[in-house]
């Protein structure tokens, strides 16, 4: 009867996951997909803790509490623009209990393993162990305690590929015998190498794409933990969480018009490189009175978040200032850059955090056309996802990116801080253009100050 309670929990949770999937496919639904997911994960747990084979309750106890106290602790006190190494951390975190469950099944019940059960355990294990250390340093990077830029060295690929091929040798190895405890150790220690060697030579602006990419493979870690235990709902979650973070990858690489390879082994950032386009030329600056009436008395304003916007916090200012705007009359439309910010969806996140409506946010494809009839495009901290570079100068490293095209706009106001470059460390020609004038400052100051500005206009 248990048994029956526990599949049927499965099925529900594995429904719910799908279902949630689903809905963060949008916005507007995105909420209710984690709210499902979640509640998914509740049911799942619960039908686990049903299970006849558990003996004691007190490590699982234990387990929750230490569990909930950390992610607790850790979901107040770490900031917004944070997110990426919080998410590379909890990845580890999964990756590591996924190789530790495959080493427990191994110690424990090796004597009755087939050639099946040992492949799937030492898969477990193996993606498991380099997903740990991969996620590891990726957070290093992105916390700034290791460098981000790319860390090279001669022959590099070379070593990388011989630690993948004695890694399989040893699977081998303990496929024909499973009872080589040694070989699974050697494995361990190989992957964790391997984890560390694949992302050193990954800059740190390539690392959302290479933390999808390892969630792919934390994911099908999970998997194999679930045809090693006999788990229905982990075969489910582990083969949806690694397709769902290939295919993110791989839109990521699509957004930023590059090659999988490329941003693998392409140590990508490890070169600043100056357009030809924008050398010589001169910013123009512009003060907050001028642009305050300028938005004041526009038809079409255009906002364009970027990674500025995520640092400064200033997602909820701009929502003010956009209120404003409309109650004047004004026509105010959000653009949104597939990979603005640092994070895949950062911009929305943010944007829904201040509820700005839906109807607002227009994306790349949807919003290109409408520029040359926008009075003034206001870019918020945002540099890559702007840079007509992209599109008009085929030796750009960024050459081929789909870009929002504001330089197209009547007038075009640059928010930033200074002349600091953005994640691919290239200049951009659009702060150059005769219709763009630059309003130095951190962003949510700047937007603060523009609030009174076309109120007072
Ligand atoms: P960006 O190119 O990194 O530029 C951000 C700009 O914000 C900088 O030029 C900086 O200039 C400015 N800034 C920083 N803090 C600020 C503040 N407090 N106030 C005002 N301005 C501030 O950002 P982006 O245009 O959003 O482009 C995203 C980049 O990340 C793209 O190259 C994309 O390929 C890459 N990427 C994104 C993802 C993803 O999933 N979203 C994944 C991988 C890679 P100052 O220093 O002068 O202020």
């Amino acid at each position: 009867m248990t048994h029956i309670f526990i599949e049927i929990s499965y099925l529900l949770a594995s429904l719910l996951f799908i279902y949630g999937l689903r809905c963060m496919t949008h916005p507007d639904s995105a909420r209710r997909g984690m709210k499902m997911a979640e509640l998914g994960m509740l049911i799942a747990i619960v039908g686990t803790l049903l299970h006849h084979e558990i003996i004691s309750y007190q490590w699982i106890a234990a387990g929750i509490i230490i569990g909930s106290i950390i992610g607790g602790t850790m979901s107040y006190w770490v900031p917004m623009t944070a997110l990426p190494q919080r998410a590379a951390l909890s990845l580890a975190f999964g990756a590591l209990a996924a190789s530790l469950v495959g080493i427990a099944e191994h110690h424990s019940h090796h004597e009755h393993f087939d050639a099946f059960k040992m492949i799937v355990v030492g898969f477990e294990v193996l993606l498991g162990s380099l997903t740990t250390t991969g996620s590891l340093i990726a957070a290093g990077k992105l916390q700034d305690l290791l460098p981000g830029t790319p860390l090279t060295f001669k022959g590099q690929k070379m070593v990388n590929l011989s630690l993948l091929v004695v890694m399989l040798l040893l699977l081998v190895r303990l496929v024909l015998d499973p009872s080589q405890t040694w070989a699974l150790a050697l494995m361990v220690v190989l992957a964790w190498t391997f984890g560390v060697m694949l992302v050193l030579p990954i800059g740190s602006a390539d690392m959302p794409v290479v933390m999808a990419l390892l969630n792919s493979y934390a994911g099908l870690a999970a998997s194999a933990t679930g045809f090693a235990i006999s788990n229905n709902v982990l075969i489910i979650a582990g083969t949806l969480d690694g397709f769902s973070g290939f295919i993110l990858s791989v839109a990521m690489c699509k957004a930023m018009n590059r090659s999988m390879g490329n941003v693998l082994f392409g140590a990508f950032g490890s070169a600043s490189q100056s357009s030809a386009a924008a050398e010589g030329g001169v910013m123009r600056e512009v003060h907050i009175e001028d642009v305050a009436m300028q938005m004041a008395y526009a038809r079409q304003v255009v906002f364009v978040p970027g990674y500025g916007m995520a640092t400064a916090q200033a997602q909820h200012v701009v929502r003010e200032l956009a209120d404003v705007l409309e109650e004047r009359g004004v026509t105010v439309k959000f653009a949104i850059h597939p990979v603005a910010g640092r994070m895949p969806g950062h911009m929305n996140v943010l944007l829904a955090e201040a509820n700005v409506p839906y109807s607002q946010l227009y994306e790349l494809e949807q919003i290109n056309s409408d520029f040359p009839n926008t009075d003034v495009s206001v870019v918020i901290g945002a540099n890559d996802v702007v840079n007509p570079d992209a599109r008009d100068n085929p030796q750009s490293p960024i050459a081929g990116m789909p870009i929002l095209e504001v330089d197209r706009s009547k007038n075009v106001v640059v928010l930033k801080r200074g002349k600091g470059k953005g994640f691919s460390g290239i200049e951009n020609p659009l702060f150059f253009k005769p219709n763009t004038g630059m309003l130095y400052g951190d962003a949510k100051d700047s937007l603060s100050k523009l609030v009174h500005g076309v109120k007072d206009a």
